[in-house]
């Protein structure tokens, strides 16, 4: 899977490094920036999955900085965590307040920096966090890209592996065609929406030879979702 990009905006180059290198570690790739321009720079040419922004900045404060991010349409829903060496309540309150997802005060453990990164990805894109998925008889692993439904191995191809794995992590979800090709075809521009058809027919078919069917509803105008999970039973 592709590993979730975290920018990091933070002028103290100490803890800077100190969280790149605890998001590299961690299977997250850092982008940094030192101020809150160069921050701007890198969400308009990298998608960026989550911030970790500090509050105290030079130049654009990054409480300011929060401000613009949730008033721009393409980063309005963007998690973000404040970071903070200023112990006040007050602060939290008003980091949350202009939409921060999480705060963190000075000093803390990367540890449970990377907790909090976890759980709001978690909950916003759970296909960029969970690396194992069992539904049913059904196991999908990202980590080594092997499919297995009772213990029998599946081959996929590719496209339909990473299309498995998106359903299943979005199984409570119905997930459009227009969101299917953005999370897959990430780098491809020119990507019809009937091809997600081609692909989840052919993941379908796959599927129905190994006994599971249903397998994907079509949800009509809408798009697909992973069918019930007692029919991976
Ligand atoms: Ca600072």
């Amino acid at each position: 899977m592709n590993k979730p990009n975290v920018l990091i905006v933070e002028d103290e180059e100490a803890i800077l490094e100190m969280i790149a290198l605890n998001l590299h570690n961690n299977n997250f790739k850092p982008y940094r920036a030192i101020n809150a321009e160069i921050a701007e720079q890198v969400l308009k040419t990298q998608k960026i999955d989550l911030i970790i922004l500090d509050w105290m900045l030079p130049g654009m404060s990054g409480i300011d900085f929060l401000k613009r991010i949730r008033i721009a349409t393409n980063t309005s829903k963007l998690p973000v965590i404040m970071l903070t060496a200023k112990d006040q309540e007050s602060d939290k309150v008003l980091g949350l307040d202009y939409g921060a997802d999480d705060y963190l005060s000075k000093p803390f453990s990367p540890k449970e920096l990377i907790a909090r990164i976890k759980a709001i990805l978690r909950r916003n894109s759970p296909d960029l966090v969970d690396e194992k998925i069992k539904y049913g008889n059904l196991i999908i692993d990202s980590e080594n890209h092997v499919t297995t439904y009772k213990d029998i191995l599946i081959k996929l191809g590719p496209t339909e592996f990473k299309l498995l794995y998106l359903l299943l992590a979005n199984r409570q979800r119905v997930m459009t065609r227009e969101r299917i090709v953005e999370k897959i075809w990430t780098n491809e521009t020119e990507v019809d929406s009937r091809t997600v058809d081609v692909h989840i027919k052919r993941l379908r078919a796959t599927l129905k030879d190994y006994g599971v069917s249903p397998s994907i509803e079509t949800i009509r105008s809408a798009g697909y979702k992973i069918s019930e999970e007692s029919y991976f039973e």
